[in-house]
């Protein structure tokens, strides 16, 4: 029996499920990945993140959550300290693709013509994309028309005012905030059970050069793990974050989906 009010998909049985695909529900999907955050956090921070930041949109779209996709595309030293850190476990970019592309094609197949990806790790996007284009093709050839889907990483949504509020001293940059001030901040707010703040390494923001290099350099990358400070994180600023990020998925699913 269906848990009551839940938005999350896998909670509810298949004929409330058929329902509600039956009134046109938007599907939302979380993408996280199980990545190393630090000394301070559990591996799968991108999981529980994107999973409530969609959770966060849907009660407000009448969308439901679909199970989020676990593991990601590969860390890079850029942007997640990078794929050489033991305990971050990635898939190959044809894997992610394939998996986008799978989910659109069985959600279209229940019906489902409003589908939203929430991005909860940086290096995902293009390879959803890219498994999206090629789901929607197909549907097209099928002739299934009506579909849309839409994708999103939840911190494009946190605006010019609340990084200048919530960083007084400075934004590294959202591709810097691995295991930063944002993941920590929502962290503390939504399962502050997992993060032991006297663990986290308060380290000025990586310098790191303008370029790739395969295989990765370990010293590129600081011994933490994080590419910044997550020292100034409070459950305060992780719901200012949820509030403004979630608002402004809201406002962009609704656009889209003419809600
Ligand atoms: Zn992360």
């Amino acid at each position: 029996m269906t848990e009551p009010g839940t938005v999350y998909m896998e909670e509810l049985d298949a004929f409330t499920y058929r329902e509600r695909v039956a009134q046109g529900a938007p599907i939302l999907i979380p993408v996280g990945s199980i990545e190393q955050h630090g000394p301070h956090m559990p591996m799968n921070v991108d999981v529980l993140l994107s999973r409530a930041m969609a959770g966060a949109v849907a009660g407000q779209t009448a969308s439901l959550v679909a199970a989020p996709i676990v593991y990601g595309y590969k860390s890079q030293q850029r942007s997640g300290g990078g794929n050489h850190l033991t305990g971050t476990t990635s898939m190959d970019a044809a894997t992610v693709i394939s998996i986008a592309k799978r989910l659109v094609l069985e959600l279209a197949r229940h019906g489902v013509r409003k589908v939203a990806f929430v991005n909860g790790h940086y290096e995902n996007y293009q390879f959803l994309y890219e498994g999206v284009d090629l789901a929607v093709r197909e549907l097209h050839l099928e002739g299934v028309r009506d579909i849309k889907v839409m994708l999103l990483s939840y911190w494009d949504f946190v605006d010019d005012a609340t990084i200048a509020e919530l960083y007084p001293n400075g934004f590294p940059g959202w591709d810097l905030e691995h295991g930063g001030v944002l993941e920590t901040s929502l962290m503390l707010l939504l399962h502050p059970d997992r993060v032991d703040m006297s663990r986290v390494a308060d380290i000025p923001p990586a310098v790191l050069p303008s370029y790739d290099v395969l295989p990765a350099v370990p010293e590129v990358t600081p011994s933490s793990g994080c590419l910044s400070s997550g020292a100034d994180a409070t459950a305060e600023k992780g719901q200012i974050l949820l509030d403004r990020a979630a608002a402004g998925m809201v406002a962009a699913v609704r656009h889209e989906f003419g809600m």
